[in-house]
């Protein structure tokens, strides 16, 4: 087994023990990995490893390796990371899933692009559920009205919420963004499904898994340590 091989089976084990430690069904939690950063040929290893998405958070980079990658048959690719609205019209070449959504003039570009090229997009609505100011998303009170605001869009595929926690306090972070899905997914008339529940990273996805995760987001664990850059 190469290294990606042997480290997506180790990953993939931890989440086999957390879902048991849980009492949930593994099935029920889906590993993206996240290869920003890391070359294509990284990508193709894990590829060939058992893995068909993966999560990018640039667009550029993500439009790079999905064109360096068409050749392998039913690749597809999500962006976690924050979009600046300009950069709508990238997506419809590439992307399945959008995890960072964020405003309603996103949204609306999105859906303009999506419709036009006759595609539909898996969304999920970031939650800000630190509180942290270097992170992106909504504060969790504004979450409810924004998913109301989210009727018009045809081409989007409204699936739940994504987070990233706080390190200190992670489980106070996943507890809230998981509560106010609950409460989204109970609520009538909504648009969407909220089934999906994107929280947990390499260093706390275990925790996450606890608290309800249907997507764990995990790159260095896969991937190897990342140079500093901007995120
Ligand atoms: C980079 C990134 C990840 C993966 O982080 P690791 O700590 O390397 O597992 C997960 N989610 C988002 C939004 C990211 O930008």
């Amino acid at each position: 087994m190469n290294d990606i091989a042997s480290r997506l089976t180790a990953v993939r084990d931890r989440i086999a023990a957390a879902c048991r430690a849980a009492d949930r069904d593994p099935a029920d939690v889906r590993l993206l990995p996240v290869s920003k950063t890391k070359p294509s040929e990284l990508v193709r290893a894990a590829a060939a490893a058992g893995c068909d998405r993966f999560g990018e958070n640039m667009v550029q980079e993500a439009r790079r390796k999905a064109r360096e990658l068409a050749d392998v048959p039913g690749l597809s690719w999500a962006i976690i990371g924050h979009l600046q609205t300009n950069k709508a019209k990238y997506l419809p070449e590439f992307a399945a899933e959008f995890q960072a959504l964020d405003s309603l003039a996103l949204a609306t570009e999105l859906d303009r692009r999506f419709a036009a090229a006759g595609r539909t997009l898996d969304v999920l609505i970031e939650v800000n559920s630190s509180g942290e100011n270097s992170k992106f998303g909504l504060p969790p009170a504004e979450v409810p009205g924004f998913a109301a605001a989210l009727h018009p869009f045809e081409a989007l595929r409204v699936r739940g919420l994504m987070t990233i926690a706080s390190r200190d306090r992670a489980a106070r972070d996943f507890a809230e963004t998981a509560a106010l899905r609950d409460r989204l997914r109970g609520t009538d008339g909504l648009p969407g499904s909220y089934d999906e529940l994107s929280m947990g990273m390499s260093g706390d996805f275990e925790e996450a898994i606890a608290h309800g995760a249907t997507c764990v987001r995990v790159g260095t664990a896969i991937f190897g340590s990342r140079a500093a850059r901007p995120v």
